[in-house]
């Protein structure tokens, strides 16, 4: 195993207006790692993914993915903004997988998952077809090639999404509260395609709430609070015997 993290979050602040949201917050995933984050509401987890996914714009720090600087380039010394064609093809390294699926409900399920691979990999349609088709089988929904999103449930429209995410065979999958959005008896499917990738090797960060799932899936946990890592260790340590009294508190709602 190389050295050289999948993904290095360093020292990254973002504001918005005269809101300090990410507050110097560090983070390497290293090949195959397993990366759950969890943390109050609004201390910025979901500005964390979206800055690794180059979403938004960061106010300092550096992120890299595979040792690569991103966002920006080096030029005589100074630093400047990467053009939009090579943010979006470092973005098409990544997976994103959102609380609210995301997924083009004009678009059947076929054109979701291989828009992105045609488009942005110029990979030949065919080619992206029988990538979708074997992924659509994957996360357990062969045979709804040809639906439309609002044909299926909240957990079928998820699973889906992290077909399309993966089609593109990204190097990091980002989840932001995937199962927060669906009805309950609902989550466990939704999970059970990302505990099968974890087991498959792929590399990962995950915010979340469900805490057993965290658990069990984590190498790594991180709670982040006011935007900064207060805490991260193996799951039996962070969960069993928290530190920080933040952290207690915050576990101590759900158990
Ligand atoms: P979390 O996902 O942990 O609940 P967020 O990253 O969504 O937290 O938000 C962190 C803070 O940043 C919150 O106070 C939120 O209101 C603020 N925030 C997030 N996005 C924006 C935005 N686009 N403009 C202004 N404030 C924002
Ligand atoms: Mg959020």
């Amino acid at each position: 195993m190389s050295d050289t993290p999948v993904l290095r979050v360093s020292d990254v602040r973002k504001r918005f207006g005269g809101h300090v949201v990410l507050d110097g917050f560090s983070l390497d995933v290293h090949e195959g790692e397993v990366v759950t984050v969890i943390g109050p509401s609004g201390s910025g987890k979901s500005t964390l993914v979206r800055c690794v996914h180059q979403l938004e714009g960061i106010d300092g720090g550096a992120m890299y993915l595979d040792g690569e600087l991103l966002g920006y380039e080096i030029q005589r010394g100074h630093l400047r903004p990467l053009p939009d064609r090579r943010v979006a093809a470092q973005r098409g390294r990544m997976g994103m997988v959102f609380q609210q699926f995301n997924l083009f409900p004009h678009w059947n399920v076929l054109r979701n998952v291989t828009e992105a691979q045609v488009l942005v990999h110029r990979r030949a349609p065919q080619e992206a077809r029988e990538e979708a088709l074997r992924l659509l089988a994957r996360v357990g929904l062969a045979g709804k090639a040809d639906a439309y999103p609002r044909m299926l449930s909240g957990g079928q429209q998820q699973r889906v999404a992290i077909a399309r995410a993966l089609a593109t065979h990204p190097r990091i999958m980002l989840f932001d509260e995937p199962t927060s959005a669906l009805d309950p008896e609902l989550v466990g499917e939704v999970l059970s395609v990302m505990h099968d990738l974890a087991h498959g090797g792929m590399t990962m960060i995950i915010v979340t709430h469900e805490m057993s799932f965290a658990r069990e899936v984590a190498d790594r946990c991180v709670f982040m609070e006011e935007g900064r890592v207060i805490e991260t260790g193996a799951p039996e340590e962070f969960f069993d015997e928290p530190v920080s009294p933040r952290l207690r508190a915050f576990l101590s709602r759900f158990s």
